[in-house]
């Protein structure tokens, strides 16, 4: 049986947990990423975090898996997470590995790819062979498990379905780009848009949320544009890539059917064809702590699960 030290980085928060060989995280804990911190000091989070799980469940793992945003130099691990800027060519996995791994296996991956990888073998892709595994947060990430295997791209970055155009002329991307799904969906510009309509509560997407399930008209129509742009999104890369299932999960896909049913709707309006259609779109089968097993998911084999 392995177990996994497992760690998951994201522009609001880090999570560090060990996970069972069947996904179930054993133990967890999270702090939050340092907003503004330099390289060092965003290392110093991740090494806090980490010390703090080793001292309570010890070191009795057999690897190590790191999630990450994106994008990176992949297999090195080299990050740039789009909202994380403190670290550009950071070299994490070999942080990590020096400090945690010693002998035993280590990798690092996207996270939306990492959450794919779950999905496909624990959660809501389970006997599927198509997956997108998206996260929708700080940031929006994606990735592709396809004939039953992941998919690294040219450089280990594929799936990146946060950066598919929606509109054009739509706002600036933190990629550089405009009109992007990130553009939109992300929960700092989600929040950003109730704000410009009238809210006058805090500038997160769990504040917003509240807001919308209370009624709040600038809230609604803040998870409703959301919404909207990731179904647009999807069913372009539904009918790219003939999907199976699209598996959601992160901070703002929290907000369950308030974001999802506006991703659906927009989802059946502009996805045409049958077999785009055939796609279902519906929340992580793995839980709030999919990005843990996700990670876990890189180094474990997939015949190693209990019988
Ligand atoms: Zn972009």
């Amino acid at each position: 049986m392995t177990t996994v030290l497992a760690l998951d980085i994201g522009g609001t928060k880090m999570a560090a947990g060990l996970v069972a060989p069947d996904g179930s995280v054993i133990a967890h804990d999270r702090v939050a990423t340092p907003p503004g911190g330099d390289a060092e000091t965003l290392w110093a989070a991740v090494v806090g975090l980490l010390d703090g799980l080793v001292a309570r469940t010890g070191t009795a793992y057999d690897a190590v898996g790191i999630g990450c945003g994106g994008p990176m130099v992949w297999p090195q691990g080299l990050v740039s997470p789009l909202n994380i800027p403190g670290w550009r060519g950071f070299p994490l996995l070999d942080r990590v590995r020096e400090r945690y791994a010693g002998d035993r296996p280590a990798a690092i991956h996207n996270d939306a790819v990492a959450l794919a990888v779950a999905e496909h073998r624990w959660g809501a892709g389970r006997g599927l062979e198509n997956v997108l595994g998206m996260v929708v947060s700080t940031g929006v990430g994606g990735g592709l498990v396809l004939g039953g295997r992941r998919i690294d791209g040219s450089s280990g970055n594929a799936g990146h379905v946060g950066h598919v155009v929606v509109d054009p002329d739509g706002p600036a991307c933190p990629c550089g780009g405009r009109g992007c799904v990130e553009a939109i969906a992300r929960g700092p510009a989600l929040a950003a848009y109730a704000v410009s309509l009238g809210w006058t509560g805090a500038e997160t997407g769990v504040d917003v949320a509240a807001g919308a399930r209370a009624g709040d008209p600038a809230c609604r129509a803040a998870f409703e544009r959301a919404g909207r742009a990731v179904g647009i999104g999807v069913a372009s890369a539904a009918a790219l890539l003939d999907l199976d299932v699209v598996a959601i999960g992160g901070g703002i896909a929290q907000a369950g059917d308030l974001f999802l049913d506006p991703v659906r709707a927009a989802f059946a309006e502009h996805g045409g064809m049958g077999f785009v259609r055939r796609c279902r779109i519906v929340p992580t089968g793995t839980g709030p702590l999919a990005g843990l097993s996700g990670a876990a998911a890189l180094v474990l084999p997939p015949d190693d699960q209990p019988t």
